[in-house]
């Protein structure tokens, strides 16, 4: 079998600290299922490189990845001196955008000895996958000002939707849906307020459906979508959605499946013509930068992500995945954990931890 490239970028703040603990995990996983993997690491996309060089990256970031099978990425952001959209315009999203990793998936899923802040919820009750569009929708720089400074300013930022981009991300989710035993599948839309974009959405998801009849499917406005997030977050499976309510669901659900410490991500480009990206859903939390007490976990549960999409279904990278999320979930039963879960443990101690239940 020919190694699986991966490109290596720790980032900024907790990104630096949670890396080493993630690949500790994936090397481990990849030795005990005999996955060969070549790592790379690469010294830029941080604040620090664009303050020495007053960009994110290299003018050839995009040649020097390109080739690359995946993206393990940390956490990108540094605040206090550089504005985020600086940073994350310039690394990240380059990355989602150029690389065309138009499927953003999160697992949201409550974890034994997790607390969860919904009342009465227990392990079972929450596991759904979230689908959000990662390159289109409600996200387009589109727009402009007008009448700058007088009493008609006005301000305009255009929607753009698709069919090519719509009808991916739909075709995504249903197949998603198939394959996992509920068979169901939520549209977020917004279609009573938003009266030509989202009835267009609404429109591919029916003709989406009629392809896949074993899979039962609704919908919902995004606002109450919400509010059943978290009063019955039991009754999802498959939750699709657009950039823009995708974006808000996502960070929702981690919210309601407790710590965001845990909460693991895939940016995908799924016909590979184009390296995916595997990263925690949290960012790089300068307040907690520099005292090893950051949970781990969703960096290493995004590496069990990424083993499993780049087996594109072979059965050892599927046990390497379930393998590293079972130790993850050992781990949290039977500590150590980090403070955010109520632990002492420092960040390498959950790491090693892990690795020791995966062996
Ligand atoms: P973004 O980068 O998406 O804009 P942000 O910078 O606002 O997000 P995060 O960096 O994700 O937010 O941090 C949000 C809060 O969660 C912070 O208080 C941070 O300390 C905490 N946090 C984030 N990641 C972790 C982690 N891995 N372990 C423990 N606490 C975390
Ligand atoms: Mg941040």
């Amino acid at each position: 079998m020919k190694a699986h490239r991966i490109a290596v970028i720790a980032g900024d703040g907790i990104g630096k600290e949670v890396m080493p603990e993630g690949v500790r995990v994936l090397e481990a996983a990849a030795r005990k299922f005999d996955i060969p993997l070549e790592l790379r690491t690469f010294d830029w996309a941080h604040c620090d490189y664009y303050l020495k060089h007053g960009k994110m990256m290299p003018d050839d970031w995009f040649e020097q990845l390109r080739g690359f099978d995946a993206i393990f990425f940390g956490a990108v952001g540094m605040p206090s001196k550089v504005p985020d959209h600086v940073s994350l315009w310039g690394s990240l999203l380059k990355f989602r955008r150029d690389f065309d990793q138009y499927v953003n998936l999160r697992p949201v899923r409550l974890m034994p000895g997790v607390p969860c802040p919904l009342a009465n919820r227990k392990v079972g009750d929450i596991d759904m996958m979230i689908i959000r569009e990662n390159t289109e929708g409600e996200y387009s720089s589109v727009g402009g000002r007008m009448f700058e400074g007088t009493e008609r300013e006005t301000v305009m930022q255009e929607s753009v939707f698709t069919r090519k981009g719509v009808d991916r991300i739909l075709k995504y989710a249903f197949e998603l849906a198939n394959r996992r035993p509920k068979k169901h599948l939520t549209s977020a839309t917004k279609s009573n307020g938003m009266s030509i974009s989202m009835p267009y959405w609404d429109e591919r998801v029916e003709a989406m459906a009629k392809h896949y009849p074993q899979v039962r499917w609704d919908k919902y406005h995004i606002d109450i979508l919400t509010a059943r997030f978290v009063l019955s977050p039991d009754r999802f499976d498959v939750v699709v959605a657009s950039n823009l309510f995708g974006d808000i669901l996502s960070d929702l659900g981690p919210a309601c499946a407790g710590t965001i410490g845990i909460a693991p991500s895939a940016n995908m480009n799924p016909e590979r013509t184009f390296p995916s990206l595997f990263e925690p859903v949290h960012g790089s939390a300068p307040d907690i930068y520099g005292q090893n007490i950051a949970n781990p976990i969703a960096m290493i549960w995004s590496a069990a992500m990424m083993l499993d999409f780049l087996g594109n279904g072979d059965v050892r990278h599927v046990a390497a995945h379930d393998a590293i999320v079972a130790a993850i979930e050992k781990v949290l039963v039977e500590g150590p954990v980090t403070p955010d879960l109520g632990g002492k443990a420092r960040t390498p101690d959950v790491g090693k931890a892990i690795e020791a239940a995966l062996a």
